[in-house]
Order: structure tokens, then sequence, then C-alpha cells
């Protein structure tokens, strides 16, 4: 049975030249452990949800990525952090937004969906959910980073509003998500972010909005954006995909490459997204200099890239 992975570490303006050989190959080793995790999962039977989850709880335990452990700074030095999961075969979903001190907010976007009868929860209602589920809190030092902090204080105390990887290969990058398909023939999506710097106003992007930054429906694909949010939100851009596919016919990639290369560009949506179909064709796409990205399918092999 045909079964896969990808994932993604986020997407924008990565100078290459500044990027050494030797960060290159930590970045790489951490979205190749984050695909074995997942693909581990998809080789023993296991179903593309909990694949998925896994693969992104990995790269928010990794301080490089903004997620997590590595997310950004906001405008008053706080991390929010936004996160979702959705079930191909269900359309179920689950997702938070604004949430702090979760450790790993794609588990709590999964509680949502399992438990709590809504699709998104935000801010200290989210919080008090995560205490009701017990899941893994951690005090603000765990989410502190030296790099973070100093992307943070280049635009402290303006209206600058940052991705986190707009400026240079000098550090982290990027929100990460992951798609998959299962053995069962089911498809998921989960994205996890710290969103961007500076933000204010509790700003919420792409990422936990299912059909902007996430989707998954097994009828077509299953997909992880990252960029900037507020155009693929006024996109729509995960959802436009599928329904490009299951409206006019479209194959995977001829979709992929309408909304990232036509319909993102005309909105200033600078980004990529990763995703699969349910033949477990893997489509990895973007409109920006590089996107930290890999996949792995049934036979185990595992590709990772960054640049073009
Ligand atoms: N899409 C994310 C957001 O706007 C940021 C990113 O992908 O890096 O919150």
């Amino acid at each position: 049975m045909n079964f896969g992975i990808a994932v993604h570490g986020g997407a924008g303006t990565v100078a290459q030249a500044e990027l050494t050989a030797h960060r290159e190959q930590i970045y790489r080793d951490a979205l190749a452990d984050a695909l074995r995790r997942g693909h581990g999962i998809l080789s023993s039977g296991g179903t593309a949800l909990d694949a998925v989850a896994a693969a992104v709880r990995s790269l928010e335990d990794c301080p490089l990525f903004n997620a997590g452990r590595g997310s950004v700074f906001n405008a008053d030095g706080q991390h929010e952090m936004d996160a979702a999961v959705m079930e191909g075969h269900t359309l179920r979903a689950g997702a938070v937004a604004g949430v702090s001190n979760v450790k790993n907010p794609v588990d709590l976007a999964r509680r949502v969906m399992d438990g709590s009868g809504h699709v998104l929860i935000s801010g200290m209602g989210a919080f008090e959910f995560a205490h009701r589920e017990k899941v893994l809190l951690e005090d603000d030092e765990y989410f502190f980073d030296q790099h973070r902090f100093e992307q943070w204080q280049e635009v402290a105390g303006t209206q600058v509003v940052k991705l986190d990887h707009s400026g240079g290969g000098r550090g982290k990058f990027g929100t990460v998500g992951a798609v998959a398909l299962d053995q069962q023939g089911h498809l998921a999506a989960a994205t996890s972010t710290g969103g961007m710097t500076n933000k204010r106003w509790q700003r919420i992007g792409d990422s936990p909005i299912i059909g902007a930054g996430t989707y998954a429906n097994d009828s077509t694909c299953a997909v992880s954006c990252t960029g900037n949010g507020e155009s693929f939100i006024r996109a729509v851009a995960a959802h436009d995909v599928s329904a490009l596919m299951e409206y006019k016919g479209l194959a995977l990639a001829e979709a992929v490459r309408e909304v990232v290369h036509r319909k993102l560009p005309l909105l200033d949506g600078e980004g990529g997204l990763i995703a699969i179909d349910r033949n477990g064709h893997i489509v990895l796409d973007f409109n920006c200099e590089g996107m930290y990205r890999g996949h792995s399918g049934a036979d185990g092999a595992v590709v990772t890239a960054i640049f073009r």
C-alpha cells in the first residue's frame, strides 16, 4: 500500500549565501528526524493524523524553527502560538490561536478536535482548556532564545511586523507543518507557528485557520502552508488547492502551481506549501527563495531540501 509524508520548516527569503553548509546540514537533519518519526508511524500501520502530529511535535521541540520552543517574540516580548490539525476522511479539525506556555500546540489542537466540541479556540480560553486536558506546559524561559530575542529587538517599538525568515539566513527559520497519507488511504495535515515577529493585537495568521493554512480532505489532498499569513487567509490557499482538484479536476501539481504561482502573488503572498494527494503524490512548492522541506514515501528514502 502506498503511503508517504512531507514536512516543511518555513519559507521565505532564505539568503543562500548566508547559510553555511554546516548550518544547512543542521536544518536538514532536523527535518529528516521529523520525517522519520512520522514515517515510522505510517510504516507500522499508524494513522496519517498520528504521523503528522508526531512530525510537527518534533519540529516544535527543535529550537531552530518558529513553532513551539523556537517561537518568535510578539510586540510585548511574549510568545503566542497558533496550530491546527485536520483529518481527511472525517473532515474533523481542531485548532488553537494565541496560546502561550503550551509545549506542543499541535497536541492541544488535537485535543480541541477530539474533545472540545469546537474547531478553533484562542487565548486564555485555550490556556484553560490546556489545563483541563493536562497537556504539557512550560515556563517562559523554555521559549527564550537569544537569536529570536535579537530578531525582535531589531523591530521592537516600531510598527514593523516580520516574517521570522525575512532578512537573511543567519538564524532561525520557519513555521512548521506536515501532511501525510496512511496505509488505510487517509490523509491528514498539521501546521504550527509562533506567527510573525513583533505582531500586535493578538494577530492570528493562516496556520490555525482551517482552509487557509491547513486543510485535509480524503477526496482530494492534504495541505500545510507557510508564508505571510494575511495573504494566505485572503487566498484561502490550502482549501483552494483542494477545490481546484475537486471542482476543476486538476492534478495536485497543477492545483498547487495555480495557487502558489498565480493566486498568491496577486495578493502579495510570499511563501509556499506542502501537499499530498490520495495516491501519495507529494508536491512541495514555493514562490520565494527557499523553503525548508522534505518528504519520504513507502520506500523509506528521506529527501530534504532548502533551495530550488
Ligand atoms: N504563516 C505564518 C503566519 O502568518 C508565518 C510563517 O509561515 O512563517 O503566522
